[in-house]
Formats: structure tokens, C-alpha cells, sequence
């Protein structure tokens, strides 16, 4: 995948999966090739755990058991995030909207910015695989790189292909008991916005199991599709 970035005109997509689907690592790759910046729910609330506000505070427990933090509280963080000048390139949302109620308020607050969502990527995948995809998983604490005990490690161990740094994380709540708690919340509360977007013809599904420069060159297509139309 090359890092040169592709001028587009502004254009909204949502990456929708279970966790360890691939979102961040696609959105990643996405905002590198097409200038889009990268929005995940996940990241802005870890942020707020780390920083100690009071939307971390009452997150930080939530989080930790696998749970959906409130409507109220991930939509104060994003609206905040959404309100700072980088986003104007166009924007792809990792993890949100994860609820019927946060898929509407995404409506209206593009609706009052002039703007829409364009499209929709429902990474498919099988559920059974996801909780040893998450629970191996780790990244660069300096450049943010994904790494995973089995599927990917770094050509040295402890040190990060990209930048070089030896500061490898895993998350907290990365762990098997928890994933389950995930995709219990992802498949009652976020999986039927599949069905919601698929009937305003925004939807694509795309096969999600293989290859991840594959899936990236079918999500390019997507977008650069888009970027022209
Ligand atoms: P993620 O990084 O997307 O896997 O999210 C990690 C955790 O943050 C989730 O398990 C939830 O507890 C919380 N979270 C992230 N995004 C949302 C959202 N859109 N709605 C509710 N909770 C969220």
C-alpha cells in the first residue's frame, strides 16, 4: 500500500464490524491513501480514560467490562472531535455509531455541517475468529501500528517495523472475557444498523476474512469511487 495521498473532495464512510474486524487497521490505511482522518470512538474515549475528564471517569468501568458507554457521553466526544478544523478533509468512523440513537444524532450533526454520510463498509466476518484475532492483538505505542501474537509480528521482536520504537501496548480490555461481552453488545446493539443503512443504499459488505492488503484494495475501490462521483 502506498502512503501517497489521493486528493478528494470531502467524503463521510463508516467502517461498521464486530471488534478485531479490521476498522482500525483499514481506517488507517484509508486515511493514508485518501487524506480522510481517521475518527474511532474507541481511541477519543481511551483519551478521555487517560486524561482523567469526567466523561473517562464514568467510561473507564463501562470499558473495561466490554459494555457500551452511554449515547450522552460518546456523542459529546466525537461532536468535540468532529468541531476541530482537521476533519473538514472528510472523515472515516471506526466504532461509531455503534447505536440506533448514535446513528441518528451522526444524521444531524452532518445534517447542520451540509454534509452526509456517503457510504457504509460492513466488514464481514466470522464471530467464531474474532476473539483470537483481538485477544493476540497489540500496537506501536509510537506510530500506532497493529501488531498480533500469531497473524503479524514485526520483523524483530519488540520493535516496530514503521518507527522503530520498542514501546509496544495492548489494551485492557483485549482479553477473551471481555471480547465476548463485545460482540454480544456489537451483534444486539450495532448489527442492525446494517439493515439501516442498507435501506438508504449507502451499504457495501465486504468479505473480511482474508488478506489484508485484499480487503484494502477492495475498500480503496470503494472510496475512490466515491472521491470521483
Ligand atoms: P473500540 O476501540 O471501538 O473497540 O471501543 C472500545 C470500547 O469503547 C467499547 O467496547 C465501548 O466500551 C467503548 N466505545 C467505543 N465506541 C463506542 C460507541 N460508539 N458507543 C458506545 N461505546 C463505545
Amino acid at each position: 500500500m502506498t502512503a501517497t495521498a489521493i486528493k478528494t473532495r470531502p467524503v463521510n464512510l463508516i467502517l461498521l464490524g464486530p471488534p478485531g474486524a479490521g476498522k482500525g487497521t483499514q481506517a488507517r490505511m484509508l486515511q493514508d491513501r485518501f487524506g480522510l482522518v481517521q475518527l474511532s470512538t474507541g481511541d477519543l474515549l481511551r483519551g478521555a480514560v487517560a486524561a482523567g475528564t469526567q466523561a473517562g471517569l464514568a467510561a473507564k468501568a463501562v470499558m473495561a467490562r466490554g459494555e457500551l458507554v452511554s449515547d450522552a457521553i460518546v456523542l459529546a466526544v466525537l461532536k468535540d472531535r468532529l468541531d476541530q478544523p482537521d476533519v473538514g478533509t472528510g472523515t472515516i468512523l471506526d466504532g461509531f455509531p455503534r447505536t440506533a440513537v448514535q446513528a441518528q444524532a451522526l444524521d444531524d450533526l452532518l445534517a447542520r455541517r451540509d454534509q452526509r454520510i456517503d457510504a457504509v463498509i460492513s466488514l464481514a466476518v466470522d464471530d467464531a475468529a474474532m476473539v483470537a484475532r483481538v485477544s493476540g492483538r497489540y500496537t506501536c505505542g509510537g506510530c500506532g501500528e497493529g501488531y498480533h501474537d500469531q497473524f503479524k509480528q514485526p520483523k524483530i521482536a519488540g520493535r516496530c517495523d514503521k518507527c522503530g520504537s520498542d514501546k509496544m501496548t495492548r489494551r485492557a480490555d483485549d482479553n477473551a472475557e471481555t471480547v465476548s461481552t463485545r460482540l454480544v453488545a456489537y451483534h444486539a446493539q450495532t448489527a442492525p444498523l446494517i439493515d439501516y443503512y442498507r435501506a438508504r443504499s449507502v451499504l457495501t459488505e465486504v468479505p473480511a476474512m482474508g488478506d489484508i492488503g485484499e480487503i484494502a484494495g477492495a475498500l480503496d475501490a470503494i472510496v475512490s469511487k466515491l472521491a470521483t462521483s
